[in-house]
C-alpha cells in the first residue's frame, strides 16, 4: 500500500489541518536548513529571509493558525516560545530579536501551519505594518 508519512498521518489523526509546505519539511521531503529539533517542533531558517537571522518554529502537529489553537495546546505553545528563545541565543541575537505571529488574512499569514517568526540581528521598526 501507499506509505502514510507521519505529517499526513498527524492531520488525520488531528483531522482538522491541511497538508502545507511545512508538512513536507518536518518529512523531509522538501529540503530546509533545520537549525533545531525536538519531539514536539522544529525550527528552520526562512527561505526568504527579512532579516540576517529570520527563522521558524513550528509543531509538528499541522494546527493550521494560532487562532485555531485550543486549551489542550497550552504546553505546546509555551514548548514553541521556549524553542524560539534557545534558538535565538543559539544564533548570537545577544541585542534582541522580533518574534511574530501571523493569523490569517488581517495577520498576512501565507503558510496555514502554525509558526513563530524569529527576525534578529538589524535594527527593527515599530509599528510593524
Ligand atoms: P507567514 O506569511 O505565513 O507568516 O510566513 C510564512 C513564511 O514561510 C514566509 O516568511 C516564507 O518565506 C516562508 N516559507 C514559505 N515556504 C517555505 C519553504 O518551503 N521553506 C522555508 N524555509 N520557508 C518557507
Amino acid at each position: 500500500g501507499v506509505e502514510v508519512s507521519s505529517a499526513e498521518e498527524a492531520v488525520r489523526t488531528r483531522g482538522s489541518a491541511a497538508a502545507t509546505i511545512f508538512s513536507r519539511v518536518i518529512d523531509r521531503s522538501v529540503p530546509a536548513d533545520i537549525i533545531h529539533e525536538d519531539e514536539k517542533c522544529l525550527a528552520f531558517r526562512d527561505v526568504s529571509p527579512q532579516a540576517p537571522v529570520h527563522f521558524l518554529v513550528i509543531p509538528r502537529v499541522p494546527i493550521p493558525r494560532l487562532s485555531e489553537a485550543t486549551d489542550e495546546d497550552a504546553e505546546l505553545l509555551g514548548h514553541l516560545l521556549v524553542v524560539a528563545k534557545n534558538v535565538a541565543k543559539q544564533e548570537s541575537l545577544d541585542e534582541g530579536y522580533r518574534v511574530v505571529i501571523n493569523d490569517g488574512k488581517h495577520g498576512a499569514q501565507s503558510v496555514y501551519h502554525l509558526h513563530i517568526h524569529v527576525l534578529g540581528g538589524r535594527q527593527m521598526a515599530w509599528p510593524p505594518g
